[in-house]
């Protein structure tokens, strides 16, 4: 069934997930394709466990979205936040250990946070937004995986979507989304860790800019089949 999928759309997609796994998690980091998956399921009443990381170190134009989102779609998205705050990390660390070692900060401040608050959830599949054609490590994503680091089944339902058919989605149906990407921000996370993009530059190139880091962790690795 699942490699039927690889030809399904986005709701189908979403549907059968709903179906195959009543208790199902979306951890979002409240980025465009996010809103997208928001959207799609409001429009199919495929209820889902929302949350996202709030690190305390995202942009403010984030925490208004997260506002808004709820507002519109009448749920609630869960903080999953870190075991310390910003100035006990510091404390312990130093400052802005995202500066010296980004890995280590998104160890404490999301893959260690998500990993405890899947745990707890219960959920056997979750939601991810990711698309295949973000990074090299996305162009293989599946839209049914075996996510090996959460032991969970990860579905992809925006796998085969581009950056424009998402944000032909949004405009059509008046999607909220982060003021931040009409800046230059097409891909957003910590505001330390993340800058503007020059035109022509890679959408991600302003995610941990001037370091070998693409990924905070979350994504990978998975089993593909
Ligand atoms: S994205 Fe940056 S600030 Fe956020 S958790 Fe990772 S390293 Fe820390």
């Amino acid at each position: 069934m699942t490699d039927e999928l690889e030809t399904q759309d986005a709701p189908a997609i979403l549907r059968w997930a709903s179906r195959e796994h009543p208790k199902l998690g979306f951890a979002t980091g409240l980025g465009v394709e996010g809103c997208v998956l928001l959207d799609l399921a409001a429009k199919e009443g495929v209820a889902l466990d929302v949350f996202t990381l709030d690190t305390g170190l995202l942009f403010p134009e984030t925490y208004a979205l997260w506002r808004r989102l709820e507002a519109r779609y009448g749920i609630t998205i869960r903080a999953v936040t870190p075991p310390v705050t910003v100035e006990e990390q510091a404390a312990r660390h130093g400052d802005a250990l995202w500066a010296r070692d980004p890995d280590a900060c998104c160890k404490i401040r999301k893959v260690e946070p998500l990993a405890a608050a899947v745990a707890a959830a219960g959920f056997t599949a979750w939601i991810s937004a990711i698309r295949r054609d973000q990074t090299p490590e996305r162009a293989n994503a599946r839209v049914v995986e075996r996510d090996a680091k959460f032991g969970l089944v990860k579905v992809n339902p925006l796998v085969r979507w581009t950056s424009t058919d998402v944000w032909r989605h949004v405009l059509a149906n008046d999607v909220p989304y982060n003021p931040l990407h009409d800046q230059g921000f097409p891909s957003i996370g910590c505001a330390p860790c993340t800058t503007a993009v020059a035109p022509g530059e890679d959408p991600r190139a302003g995610r941990w800019r001037g370091t070998a880091k693409t990924e905070c962790g979350i994504h990978l690795p998975v089993v593909r089949s």
